[in-house]
C-alpha cells in the first residue's frame, strides 16, 4: 500500500513537473491559416460554448486557456460525464466529491459559467447507456453553438480513451443532429485552429496545476506531494497541453481541429 502510494506520488510530482504537453506532435499544416481561425474563434460575442468531457481536467488540459478567453465574453458550461472518482488507483477516499470541488474552484479561476457533473462511473462512460440522453438533454437546456469535445475521427484522434471516445462521440451525434453548431475537438492529430492563450497563461497553470492536486489527498503519503513540489523555491505550474509554434509567434497554442455543423 505504501509503496503504491509513493508510486503515485511520485507520478503526480512527475506529472506536475512536465514542464510542456502531449501536443507538440500535432503542429497544423498551415499555421497562418490556424491562427486565423483561432482569431475569429476569439471573436465570438454572447455564444454559448458547451464543453463535453470526461473527466476533471480534460478540458483545462486541452483548453483551458481557450476557454478563459472565450468565458470573458461567452458563456462557457462545462458538461462532465464522470467525477474522475478513479483517479489513479483508487487510493483516495471520497475522490469524485475532492475532485468536483477543485473542478468548481478551477472554473471560477477560468470563468466558466455553469458546470454540470453527471456522475456517470470513471471508466464506464461508453458502456453507460444513460449518457447519450444526458448530452443530448444538455444541449436542449443550454442551446450551444459552438461545442468543445474530443475528436472521434478515425484518421484525425491522437488516441481513444475509452471514456474520451464515449464523450466525443455522444457529443458529435448530437451537434449532426441538431446542426447550427461549430465542434472544436481537442486531442486530435489534424488541428487547423490555434488559440493563443498567452494572456491567460497563469490562469490556465493555476487551473491545471489544482486539478492535478488531488493526488495531495492520498492517506499516508499525500502531504509528500506538495513538500516535494515546493522543494527549491516556489512551487512549479504545470500547463497542460500546449503548442508552440515559432512561425506564427505563438508560445503558448491550444489547437483544435474546426467541424462546421450546418443548420438544419
Ligand atoms: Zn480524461
Amino acid at each position: 500500500m505504501l509503496v503504491v502510494g509513493l508510486l503515485i506520488v511520485a507520478a503526480g510530482v512527475t506529472f506536475a513537473l512536465r514542464p510542456g504537453g502531449g501536443l507538440a506532435d500535432a503542429a497544423p499544416a498551415d499555421p497562418d491559416a490556424a491562427k486565423i481561425a483561432g482569431e475569429r474563434l476569439l471573436a465570438s460575442r454572447d455564444a454559448t460554448i458547451l464543453v463535453v468531457v470526461a473527466h476533471p481536467d480534460d478540458a483545462e488540459y486541452w483548453a483551458g486557456g481557450t476557454l478563459a478567453l472565450l468565458a470573458r465574453h461567452n458563456r462557457v458550461v462545462l458538461l462532465m460525464g464522470t467525477s474522475g472518482d478513479k483517479g489513479d488507483a483508487g487510493l483516495v477516499p471520497g475522490l469524485g466529491a475532492i475532485r468536483e470541488r477543485l473542478q468548481r474552484e478551477a472554473g471560477r479561476i477560468l470563468g466558466y459559467r455553469d458546470i454540470v457533473f453527471l456522475r456517470d462511473p470513471d471508466g464506464g462512460l461508453a458502456a453507460s447507456t444513460a449518457y447519450p440522453g444526458e448530452v443530448r438533454r444538455a444541449f436542449a437546456t443550454y442551446r450551444p453553438t459552438i461545442v468543445v469535445t474530443f475528436d472521434i475521427a478515425e484518421e484525425a484522434a491522437v488516441y481513444h480513451h475509452p471514456d474520451h471516445e464515449a464523450a466525443g462521440r455522444a457529443a458529435t451525434a448530437v451537434a449532426n443532429d441538431l446542426g447550427g453548431i461549430t465542434l472544436y475537438l481537442i486531442h486530435t492529430r489534424a488541428p487547423d485552429v490555434v488559440i493563443d492563450y498567452d494572456a491567460v497563461r497563469t490562469e490556465k497553470a493555476r487551473a491545471f496545476t489544482l486539478l492535478g492536486s488531488y493526488r495531495d489527498y492520498a492517506p499516508v503519503v499525500g502531504w509528500l506531494n506538495p513538500a516535494l513540489r515546493t522543494i527549491g523555491g516556489r512551487r512549479p505550474l504545470s500547463y497542460g497541453g500546449r503548442a508552440v509554434l515559432p512561425s506564427v509567434g505563438i508560445s503558448y497554442g491550444e489547437l483544435f481541429r474546426e467541424v462546421v455543423v450546418p443548420k438544419r
